[in-house]
């Protein structure tokens, strides 16, 4: 056994190995150390190997999915290794025979299939990258599968964007050729990814093969049918397939073709951006406090995923997200309508899932049960929407639904018991009444029960004994048994040809008749035949969901569309949220805006409401192609965080199709969404606060395009005073001269509000505070105008600094002031901005080709440095001193 043990494993070497022993799986050598620790199960020793102890820990089969869960969830991948022949088998060919088992299937975070593994609202994808590297630039291909619910997509991309579109997918497993992986250019990448990654060997990637392969698997003679792809998309899309091939060894998921995302369909948001702005998780890693969390009112597990999805990729396309916002305000309209959807709606079960289990041979009765659910609140959605106008979107969905195999549907409603077994192989899912044989089965087996209770009376009374019972158990099969002390009549004269002795316990004997094993025979044979002909029907309802597959994905999906948007008209009612208008100019006006997140926060803390605030980055007029920038001052904990967010994360709903937290709002769709905001160090990665926030805000002076949104919260903090406020005052006027996007900044230095005056479309606002006291009284009010001073001391002195230190402080600052004051070294409000200095020097360069060069420029061109004396040098200045 150990034999085959380590001829498996050394097939597996990445994988802990479940090596199935009977009702457990057994892990051995470093895997039972590994697991052991990771699970705190007890490690124990079985034989010896090479003269050493084996360790050995296991689990048992029944309670495998909890265990496999935490491994998984602690990024450790299991080949899960089953018995692949009947026992019998092998001791047919001897009594040593090792009964053959083999990997069935390889369990990675990517490929997971198992509700418990899964979470309802997320999607659970595997990703594949691949490379191809041209002349210029390198190509990426993305493709990603959910083999949870069959979902399949590809997308091309970029090197200055591949994070970002990998981060916007939130793959949990990322496959990619070993060349890339150890490629010192692409390191930064790989780091970012970390654990998730997992290099393969570079076959996989081949794009040569890629399309035959994909071809097969979907079993079509050409890709013809399902569009075009680029040689990248083909490699990455095939590398995928291959590498489900790879875990589930002899299954095969049914997945839908691959479908293209196009570069530029959907608002792109860096992965800074992302992390900073708490769409999906709060910065520390919790889903409660994202903004997914406090937007969330879907009922089904796919509409929280859908929902999802439609937050990672808002649209960019206005007819497109108008559609959406049309739906969530129909829903409004129709007021209890939405409501009585959403009861019925709550019946959908996680049909998509149901089917890939069922499809991959992991699925049981209950899954069939999801369907049926399904089918029925489908119809039931159906129903209610009868003799309704709707508009476009939702006629789409009610289509899908209405399309639900009605076959289907009717055969699982006639043959499917109400109450389900979570196994198969546990029979009785079949409904009373539905097969004639089977209930003929049935009913013998019922029977025969009141047989054997008749047989018991009757060699009670036979022998006198009145506790004699008839019993059973998985060895003797049903026998009779008497305390040893009553044996007496069963053993003596006749009794002995009729009950034949089985067995003696310490205080029981056990017996058996012919009489009652031929009943026991019957029995078997019974409940036998009736499992077999369960099995049949199981076969077939799981023949006839695969079979409806894809209609039923699609019906899934349309229910999925109509949670999403009728929770999103929910969520707009209770929280007051108005239908922004997005078109393709460059505005963003917003009237009383708030921050979804922070508002519903302060709701529940019962403080103060939220103060709405307008922001305003409209260009000044219709002809400029540019926007407004704003640059906001004012105290820490003034609020200037949560304005400079709320107004991103306005422009992300609106552009998901929500309605969104503000009295008015006007967006011309924003094509890229940047933001540096908060600090947080990278120092695992060996790169200090300085450094990241130079990086991202390097991203953002090369992506933002004037119809980019952009949010920069005080940069340039991370360095000496004159440095950082340096390449803020050169980052604001890249961003408006250059960038020309619609952009928030946020800073400490109060200098750069003289920015104003030489940057046309530049206006300052300032977080309102009121003095009183001595204290400060944040108002989190919005005005025009900039902050006078910073309250640094009093918000200290809030935070509890010792009232020592603040009073030093107020010494220290009152010194720096007035030294300030008499050297006023800091006049930035220069008249020699970076960019007439530029324009300065390009507009020399246009004199001189217009006019030749001068005198001064003829002479200095003659001149070879290392050709001169000291004297000689000398009198060339004052030569040139005359020249010019
Ligand atoms: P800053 O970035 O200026 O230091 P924050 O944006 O972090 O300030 O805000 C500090 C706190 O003030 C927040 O935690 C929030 O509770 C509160 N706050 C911010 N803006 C508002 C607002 N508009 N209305 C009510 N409270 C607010």
């Amino acid at each position: 056994m150990m034999e085959q043990f380590i001829e498996i494993k050394a097939a597996n070497p990445d994988s802990l190995l479940f090596y199935r022993m009977g009702d457990f799986y057994e892990l051995f050598f470093e895997d039972a150390v590994d697991a052991s620790r990771a699970l705190g199960i007890t490690l124990t020793k079985r034989g010896q190997h090479m003269g050493r102890e084996i360790p050995m820990c296991g689990v048992p089969v029944h309670a495998a999915d909890d265990y496999l869960q935490r491994l998984i969830s602690l990024g450790f991948r299991v080949a899960v290794c089953e018995q692949v022949e009947d026992p019998a088998e092998a001791k047919k060919r001897g009594s040593k025979s090792v009964v053959k088992r083999d990997v069935i299937r390889l369990v990675t975070p990517g490929t997971l299939t198992e509700d418990k593994l899964l979470s309802p609202s997320e999607s659970n994808h595997l990703m594949a990258i691949a490379r191809i590297k041209g002349s210029d630039e390198a190509h990426y291909g993305l493709a990603w599968i959910d083999i949870s619910t069959g979902s399949f997509r590809v997308a091309e991309s970029r090197q200055a964007r591949l994070l970002a579109d990998v981060m916007r997918i939130e793959p949990r497993e990322i496959v990619l050729p070993e060349q890339m992986f150890y490629d010192a250019e692409e390191h930064a990448l790989v780091d970012q990814l970390g654990r998730r990654a997992s290099p393969q060997p570079q076959v996989l990637f081949d794009s040569a093969t890629a399309e035959g392969r994909i071809a097969r698997y979907f079993d079509v003679s050409s890709l013809d049918g399902f569009g075009s792809f680029s040689r990248a998309e083909l490699a990455a899309a095939s590398a995928a397939l291959a590498y489900v091939e790879k875990t589930q060894i002899n299954e095969r998921p049914p997945l839908e073709p691959p479908q293209r995302e196009l570069d530029g369909d959907t608002l792109f948001i860096d992965p800074a951006t992302r992390a900073n702005l708490e769409l999906t998780r709060t910065l520390s890693g919790e889903r409660s406090g994202s903004l997914l969390k406090a937007i969330d009112r879907t009922v089904t597990g796919g509409g929280g995923r859908k929902l999802s999805e439609w937050l990672m990729s808002p649209l960019t396309d206005p007819k497109a997200i108008d559609r959406r916002l049309e739906a969530v305000g129909w829903f409004l309209n129709e007021g209890r309508f939405a409501e009585d959807l959403r009861t019925a709606l709550r019946g959908v079960a996680d049909m998509p899932r149901a089917l890939s289990r069922l499809a991959l041979n992991r699925g049981g009765p209950r899954d069939l049960g999801a369907l049926l659910a399904g089918a029925t609140a489908a119809r039931q959605v159906a129903q209610l929407f009868a003799g309704r106008e709707t508009p476009e979107i939702l006629a789409g969905a009610l289509e899908a639904i209405a399309a639900f195999p009605a076959d289907f549907t009717d055969f699982l409603t006639a043959c499917l018991d109400d109450e389900l077994p979570l196994l198969k192989r546990d029979g009785g899912f079949v409904r009373p009444g539905y097969h004639g044989e089977l209930e003929e089965l049935r009913s013998l087996r019922d029977e025969s029960r009141r047989v054997i209770a008749g047989l018991q009376l009757s060699y009670a009374e036979e022998t006198g004994i009145r506790s004699l019972k008839i019993k059973h158990n998985n060895v003797l099969g049903y026998f009779i048994e008497v305390t040893a002390a009553n044996s007496g009549p069963l053993t003596e004269g006749e009794a002995r040809a009729r009950f034949i002795h089985r067995q003696t316990m310490a205080n029981a004997m056990r017996f058996t008749t012919t009489e009652l094993s031929d009943l026991e025979t019957r029995i078997a044979n019974a409940a036998d035949q009736a499992m077999a002909i369960e099995l049949q029907l199981f076969e077939a309802m799981v023949g006839e969901a695969v079979a409806s597959g894809t209609a039923i994905k699609a019906a899934a999906e349309a229910l999925s569309v109509l949670d999403v948007l009728s929770a999103l008209a929910q969520l707009a009612e209770e929280q007051g949220y108005v239908r922004p208008i997005v078109d393709e100019s460059l505005a963003f006006d917003i009237v009383a805006g708030r921050h979804p997140v922070v508002e519903q926060a302060l709701r529940r803390q019962a403080a103060d409401p939220f103060v709405a605030n307008d922001c305003k980055l409209s260009p000044p007029d219709d002809t400029t192609l540019a926007g407004a920038i704003w640059m906001l001052t004012g105290p820490n904990m003034g609020g200037k965080s949560t304005f400079l967010r709320q107004n991103a994360l306005i422009a992300i709903m609106a552009q998901m199709g929500s309605f969104v937290p503000a009295g008015s709002a006007h967006i011309g769709v924003v094509d890229r969404l940047f933001s540096r905001v908060g600090a947080s160090d990278d120092l695992a990665r060996g790169r200090s606060t300085f450094m990241v926030e130079m990086v991202e805000t390097a991203a953002i002076l090369n992506l933002a395009t004037n119809r980019s949104l952009v949010i920069l919260d005080e940069i340039g903090r991370g360095t000496a005073t004159f440095d950082g406020l340096s390449i803020a005052w050169a980052a604001v006027e890249n961003l408006h001269e250059v960038n020309r996007s619609r952009a928030l900044f946020a800073t400490h230095y109060h200098e750069l509000t003289a920015l104003s005056e030489s940057l046309a479309r530049l206006a300052n606002v300032t977080m309102k505070v009121k003095e009183w006291d001595g204290d400060v009284v944040f108002l989190h009010e919005v005005a025009p105008g900039a902050a006078d001073r910073s309250y640094g001391i009093q918000v200290a002195r809030l935070a509890g600094l010792p009232d020592a230190v603040v009073a030093r402080a107020k010494d220290v600052l009152t010194q720096l002031e007035s030294s300030e004051r008499e050297n006023p070294a800091l006049t930035l409000v220069d008249d020699l901005p970076l960019f007439s200095a530029e324009l300065h020097r390009e507009r020399k360069k246009a004199e001189t080709v217009a006019s030749g060069p001068s005198p001064l420029d003829t002479r200095l061109a003659d001149i070879h440095p290392d050709d001169l004396t000291p004297r000689e040098a000398l009198e060339l200045i004052y030569e040139l001193k005359r020249l010019s």
